[in-house]
């Protein structure tokens, strides 16, 4: 059995990974190239948060992480939608009390740092991965001329994020695939304060969403009675970031496209000039793993856009399939990333392309009616035959045993499905009176109950 591992990267899956194979007996380090915020006051900005839904919850509950990171998360129910006028619609995002998570990255990221820790995890700060020999797994960090450490292991991990280095070392080796696409669209962080008196200026168990068509803007709540604003917009064009380069262009379309939250937010001008315009890409690369002692995990292996909420759910769960791989081979590092390969690379790929679907769907479906009446008969039929239909964003979302192409591969199946019925006036128009219902049986009487490959290699 290998012992010892070397991690690139101490973000959110380097450092979960981190925890999961120090439980298992390794002796893990991990060389992180920022300083240690914990203790640097990197963190004295604004908090960002993300979307935690049940694949990363399943994953912390593997490592027996998952309550802790409860008591830090907000659960939100709902998306509400706000319109151009002001008013606002709800939709649940799952049956009964289901609900996604907001978490603060930097909190999350700092528990799992020292949970890492705590389980005896060396993290080496101010160490970024300068060079790698991909035949030995030998990598070099530190920051040149003084100060480089040479790290010898068995395994080496890249958790180096959309950007990785251990990534960008394998991708001069022969025959290593490498896509990557930038999104027309960036975004910008920008922030809604707490009331004086701490309180939530809007609905805190909820995911608000102020879709617009070609852009949109989101919420998410933060425990100290805030929300994280995200701001999608195209980077050019005739409505994009490149026209909003002074206070009066700003101002004119935040009261044009956003006129309720702009009394929300009393520094958008100072946040939206002080805050970057970023990026959005996908990465897909293949091989993830070089012989049997090179593995690339999280944002590393596969970038996503963010509109899905699933970068860091979709790291967290290849986390647990490698453990899994690793328990169903005894430690077999070689059978166990081959394993882990063919388990879980169709998987990113699925929800690569997942994401940049939901895109479309947040900016510009939810607000139509055609797509809301459609969601509507969806989650009558989900509770009608719940183990034959299920739509595409509870699979995605609060299913994580089934894999994401299975999700993308059952989710097309019903959209042939959904949109014959959609075109039946009687189903479109009243499909809960007997009529309605009646033709509704006639097509799921046919259907076989819905069966979903393992995510791994043992079924949980
Ligand atoms: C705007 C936005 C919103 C998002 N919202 C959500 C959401 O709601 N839900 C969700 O699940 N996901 C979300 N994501 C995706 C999520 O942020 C990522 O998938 C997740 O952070 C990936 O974790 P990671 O550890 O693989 O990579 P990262 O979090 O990027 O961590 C990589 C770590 O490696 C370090 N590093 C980088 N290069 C080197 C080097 N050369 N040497 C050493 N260390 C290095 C970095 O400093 C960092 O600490 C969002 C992403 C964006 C951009």
């Amino acid at each position: 059995m290998s012992k010892s591992i070397t991690i690139a990267g101490a973000g959110l899956v380097g450092s979960l990974l981190g925890i999961m194979l120090a439980k298992r007996g390794y002796m893990v380090q991990i060389f992180e190239r920022r300083a240690d915020m914990r203790t640097e006051s990197m963190l004295a900005g604004r908090s960002i948060n993300l979307a935690m839904s049940d694949r990363g919850l399943m994953a912390l509950e593997m490592a027996g992480l998952a309550e802790d990171i409860r008591k830090i998360a907000i659960p939100m129910r709902n998306r509400i939608m706000h319109d151009e006028h002001g008013g606002i619609s709800k939709q649940p995002y799952g049956v009964d009390d289901q609900a996604i998570n907001s978490v603060s990255r930097g909190d999350l990221n700092m528990m799992l740092m020292t949970m890492a820790e705590a389980n005896g995890v060396t993290i080496h700060f101010n160490a970024r991965c300068q060079s790698i020999d991909v035949d030995s797994a030998t990598a070099v960090f530190g920051e040149e001329p003084n100060n480089l450490q040479t790290a010898q292991s068995d395994i080496l991990i890249g958790a180096d994020g959309a950007y990785s280095a251990v990534r960008d070392a394998l991708l001069r080796t022969d025959r290593f695939d490498y896509s990557q696409s930038y999104l027309d669209h960036g975004y910008k962080e920008l922030h809604i304060p707490p009331t004086p008196d701490g309180g939530f200026q809007l609905d805190k168990n909820a995911l608000h969403i102020w879709p617009r068509h070609s852009f949109m803007m989101i919420a998410l709540p933060n425990l100290d009675g805030s929300f994280t604003v995200t701001l999608f917009l195209a980077h050019k064009g005739p409505v994009s970031f490149e026209h909003l380069t002074t206070e009066n262009a700003v101002t004119e379309f935040f009261a044009t496209h956003f006129a309720d939250a702009v009394p929300l937010m009393p520094t958008l001008l100072q946040d939206f000039f002080s805050n970057p315009e970023s990026s959005l890409v996908t990465v897909k690369c293949s091989p993830w793993t070089r012989n049997s002692n090179i593995v690339l995990i999280g944002d590393a292996a596969h970038a996503l856009v963010p509109f899905y909420g699933q970068g860091m759910n979709c790291g967290f769960e290849d986390c647990r399939v490698l453990i899994d791989c690793l328990d169903y081979t005894n430690d077999n590092w070689e059978r166990a990333l081959q394993l882990y390969e063919h388990h879980r690379k169709p998987d990113g790929d699925a929800i690569a392309d997942l994401a940049v679907q939901n895109f479309i769907e947040m900016r510009d479906k939810v607000a139509d009616k055609d797509f809301l009446r459609r969601k509507r008969i969806e989650g009558f039929m989900f509770k009608r035959y719940p183990t034959k239909f299920v739509p595409q964003y509870t699979l995605v979302t609060f299913m994580p045993n089934v894999p994401y192409s299975e999700a993308k591969r059952i989710a097309k199946e019903q959209d042939v499905l959904m949109a014959r019925l959609m075109n039946n006036p009687i189903v479109y128009n009243e499909w809960e009176s007997d009529a309605g219902i009646k033709i509704i049986d006639d097509e799921m009487e046919t259907r076989k109950e819905l069966v979903y490959l393992p995510i791994s290699p043992s079924v949980y």
